[in-house]
C-alpha cells in the first residue's frame, strides 16, 4: 500500500459486524488507501470466521475452528484495526455520528458501515432445554457437533439450507435423521416446490426421512429433548432437534435511528442508507439491484458471495462519499452453492417459486441436473445439482434480459458444443 493522497487522520470508520462483509469492508478501505481508524465491532467474542463450514467440514468433525477462521491472525493484524470484540451495538445516533455498545461505551464516526447480518429464528414455543439447537455461530456448530453421534436420532425442525446441509452431515456421521417440513416440499420458497422436491429426492435417497406438509405442534423433555409432538398427534421420538427456520435481519440495534428498515436496512443502489456516510452490506442489506429491477423492485440476499462482493462495494462507496469522488452502484447476479451429500447445488440469480422452470441438461432422477427459471418470458436463474460446467459461464445471460427461447438455444448450442468435444477426447 502506497502512501494515501488522503488527509486521513482526521477520519474514523465504524464497522458493525465483525464477519464476512465487514471484514471485507475493513480490507477494501486498507487497499484503496484508507489510514484513518477502523473500529470493527462484532457482538460475537470470536475473531472473524467463515460460517460455510459451519454445516459442513466443521460439524462433520473433519475441520477444527482453526480452520474456520476468515483471516490468518498476520492478516488481520496488518489492517491495523481497532476491534471491540463481545460488545453488541445496541443504538444508533445518526444526528451525533454515535453509536452505543452494550458495555455502555460510545463510539463517535465520520463513515459507518453496517454489516450485522441475520439472527436466528426461533419456535414459539421452543425450550431451552438440552439437545435443542439452532446453527448460526461457530458456538453453535461446537455444541452441535458434539452431540451428533452415529446412532443418535436427529430431527431437523425446517427444510431449508441449514436443515438439509446439517441433515446431510449428521446422516453422513451415522446419525438417524428425519427432517419435518410445513410446506409440502423442500426449499420451496428459495427454488419452488419442482426443485425443492428434486433436492429433498437426494435426500431421501441417502437414507433421510424427508417429511413434508407435517407441523410441529411441541418440543418434549424437562432437562432435555426426548420428542416431538407433530400437529396430527403423533410423537417422534429425538435424542437432538436442529431447529433451521430462518433468519431475520440483524436490525433491531439500530431501529428507531432513522435509518428505514423493511425486511433489512433499505439503501440506494450504491448501498448507501440515506445518511452520506452510511453503507450498508452482506445478509443485512435491502437494495434495488438494478440487473433485476423489473422483476423485483429490491431485494435482500442471504448468501455467501453477495456479502464478501458488498463488504468491498459498502466501502468503496464510503471511502468515495467521505472524499467526493465517484460512486459506483453495485449491481450483480446473486450466487451461491450448497453442498449436501454429493450433490453440489450452484445458482446463479434469482430462484422463485412462481417462476416457469425448464429442465436443460440431465435428469431429477438422476441427481444431476440443471435447469433454468424463467417469470414474464425472462431468465431469472440458472440452478444446477453437479452440474457446473453448465451453471457459471451463465452469468452473462443472467446479466441481461434474456427470454426463455434465447436460453433454451443458448443451452441447446452449449451442450452439442460440450458433446462434440467429448466425441473428440480419445476413448
Ligand atoms: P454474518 O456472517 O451473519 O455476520 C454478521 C456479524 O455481525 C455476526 O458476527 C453477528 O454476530 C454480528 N452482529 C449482529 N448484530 C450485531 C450488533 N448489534 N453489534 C455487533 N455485532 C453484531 N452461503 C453460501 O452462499 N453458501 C454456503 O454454503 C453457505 N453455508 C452457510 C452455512 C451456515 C451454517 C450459515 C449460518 C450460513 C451459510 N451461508 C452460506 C450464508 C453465508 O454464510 C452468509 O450469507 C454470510 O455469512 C453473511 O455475511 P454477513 O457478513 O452479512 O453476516
Ligand atoms: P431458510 O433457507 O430461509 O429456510 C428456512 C426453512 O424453514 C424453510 O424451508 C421454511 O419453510 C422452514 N420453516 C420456517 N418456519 C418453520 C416452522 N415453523 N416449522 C417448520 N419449518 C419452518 O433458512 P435456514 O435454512 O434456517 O438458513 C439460515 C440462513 O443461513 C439463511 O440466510 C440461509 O440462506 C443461510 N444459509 C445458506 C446456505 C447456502 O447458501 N448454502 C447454507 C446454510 C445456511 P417455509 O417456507 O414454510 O417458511
Amino acid at each position: 500500500m502506497g502512501p494515501s493522497p488522503y488527509p486521513s487522520y482526521v477520519h474514523r470508520i465504524v464497522i458493525v459486524g465483525a464477519s464476512l462483509a465487514g471484514v471485507r469492508a475493513a480490507e477494501t478501505l486498507r487497499s484503496i488507501g484508507f489510514t484513518g481508524t477502523i473500529t470493527m465491532v462484532g457482538d460475537e467474542p470470536h475473531m472473524p470466521y467463515d460460517r460455510p463450514p459451519l454445516s459442513k467440514n466443521f460439524l462433520a468433525g473433519e475441520w477444527e475452528a482453526d480452520r474456520v477462521a476468515l483471516r490468518k491472525p498476520e492478516a488481520l493484524e496488518e489492517l491495523n484495526l481497532t476491534w471491540k470484540l463481545g460488545s453488541a451495538a445496541t443504538s444508533l445516533n445518526l444526528e451525533e455520528n454515535s453509536l452505543t455498545l452494550a458495555s455502555g461505551e460510545t463510539l463517535t464516526y465520520h463513515g459507518l458501515i453496517i454489516a450485522t447480518g441475520g439472527v436466528v429464528r426461533r419456535l414459539p414455543h421452543q425450550p431451552t432445554i438440552a439437545g435443542v439447537h439452532v446453527l448460526r455461530t461457530l458456538d453453535d456448530a461446537e455444541n452441535l457437533r458434539n452431540e451428533i453421534v452415529e446412532g443418535a436420532r436427529v430431527v431437523v425442525i425446517g427444510a431449508g439450507f441449514i436443515g438439509l446441509e446439517a441433515a446431510a452431515t449428521a446422516s453422513k456421521r451415522g446419525a438417524h435423521v428425519t427432517v419435518l417440513e410445513g410446506l409440502e416440499a423442500p426449499l420451496i420458497r428459495a427454488l419452488g416446490a419442482e426443485m425443492g422436491a428434486a433436492i429433498g429426492a437426494v435426500h431421501t435417497r441417502n437414507g433421510v426421512d424427508v417429511r413434508c406438509g407435517v407441523q410441529v405442534q411441541s418440543i418434549n423433555g424437562t432437562d432435555r429433548v426426548i420428542s416431538i409432538t407433530l400437529g396430527n398427534g403423533e410423537e417422534v421420538p429425538a435424542d437432538v432437534v436442529i431447529v433451521g427456520i430462518g433468519v431475520t435481519p440483524a436490525t433491531q440495534w439500530c431501529e428507531g435511528s432513522g435509518l428505514t428498515i423493511r425486511d433489512g436496512i433499505v439503501c440506494d443502489e450504491n448501498l448507501c442508507a440515506g445518511p452520506a456516510h452510511v453503507f450498508v452490506a452482506g445478509d443485512v442489506l435491502r437494495w434495488p439491484n438494478s440487473l433485476f429491477t423489473d422483476v423485483e423492485t429490491d431485494m435482500r440476499v442471504e448468501h455467501w458471495t453477495n456479502a464478501a462482493e458488498q463488504g468491498a462495494i459498502a466501502a468503496k462507496n464510503l471511502f468515495a462519499s467521505m472524499y467526493e469522488t465517484e460512486l459506483e452502484p453495485y449491481a450483480a447476479v446473486p450466487f451461491f452453492w450448497s453442498d449436501q451429500f454429493d450433490a453440489r447445488i450452484q445458482c446463479l440469480g434469482r430462484p422463485s417459486a412462481n417462476a416457469q422452470v425448464d429442465i436443460v441438461d440431465g435428469k431429477i432422477d438422476d441427481g444431476k441436473f440443471c435447469a433454468i427459471y424463467t417469470v414474464n418470458n425472462r431468465l431469472t436463474a440458472v440452478l444446477g445439482v453437479s452440474k457446473p460446467k453448465l451453471v457459471m459461464p451463465s452469468r452473462a445471460l443472467l446479466s441481461k434480459h434474456t427470454t426463455r427461447e434465447e436460453a433454451l438455444a443458448h443451452f441447446e448450442r452449449v451442450l452439442a458444443a460440450q458433446a462434440a468435444a467429448a466425441a473428440q477426447q480419445p476413448k
